[in-house]
């Protein structure tokens, strides 16, 4: 994939951006750009647990499920997270996810974009231990954080690479603990017929618990989930503050905090 066809293939936003999640048909309205560090601050101000909605937005099996059972499960694939991030720092002694990753004998690299147009991704682990971070989007994103107003929303904590190689290191885990972790091992019955079943795991399970596990490791204290306008807005402002919109409506703020211009 040339940068020219990353850039393009981020319009329009489909897919969620750290996982092989489902894709939504639908051509996304033209959006009012905003300025990116009124977005983060409404975004930075949302309790991690009130990202449910967005985080259940991109899971294919979404429709099946009651609000009550996202939020428990949000609740549940957040503490699930945490408590592997706090499980793999005690175990090697360090929260920085590059020397996790060399201790866990992963392969780490990073190219500038992906080499395949299908999906588009700022990072991807492959099984069993690859882990690709795209350094296009990353670049971007560190120009962005030069500015001042921007650092001060994100903190001195956020460490873009690092934050993605901890994300995809929480998939890692998730292959190692397959038969004990909670995101692996909650599954929903899809159907039934007699003594033949048929169950699946949740993906947005895996994707919370993987930005509960990276929140802990870097000490942030927002949701990760507001990378995905951060990141996309230095490729497409406008794609950007459409993601906005969608996030701030998902969390129930709806024409609550953000101005119409
Ligand atoms: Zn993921």
């Amino acid at each position: 994939m040339t940068r020219q066809e990353f850039r393009s293939a981020l319009k329009p936003i489909t897919d969620g951006l750290f996982g092989k999640q489902n894709t939504r048909g639908y051509e996304r309205p033209k959006f009012t750009v905003r300025p990116l560090e009124e977005m983060l601050k409404d975004l930075a101000d949302i309790p991690v647990e009130e990202w449910y909605g967005y985080a259940f937005s991109r899971e294919p099996l979404n429709g099946k499920f009651t609000d009550e059972q996202r939020r428990d499960w949000m609740r549940k694939s957040l503490d699930c997270g945490r408590e592997y991030a706090q499980k793999v720092r005690k175990e090697y002694g360090t929260s920085d996810p590059v020397k996790l990753a060399d201790s866990l004998s992963m392969s780490v690299s990073y190219p500038e974009v992906p080499d395949k147009t299908d999906r588009v991704l700022f990072a991807e682990y492959r099984i069993p231990n690859k882990i690709c971070i795209y350094m296009d989007a990353v670049n971007k994103a560190n120009k962005l954080l030069l500015e001042p107003q921007v650092l001060e929303i994100l903190t001195e904590e956020l460490d873009v690479c690092r934050l993605l190689l901890s994300h995809e290191l929480f998939h890692f885990v998730e292959e190692t603990y397959r038969q004990e972790i909670f995101t692996q091992t909650e599954k929903v019955r899809l159907w039934s017929l007699g003594f033949l079943h048929n169950d699946s795991i949740v993906i947005a399970l895996s994707e919370i618990a993987a930005m509960g596990f990276a929140k802990e490791l870097m000490g942030l204290s927002y949701s990760p989930y507001l990378m995905d306008v951060f990141l996309v807005y230095g490729y497409s402002p406008q794609e950007a503050s459409g993601l906005y919109e969608e996030m701030m409506e998902l969390s129930g703020r709806k024409n609550h905090n953000y101005k119409l211009i």
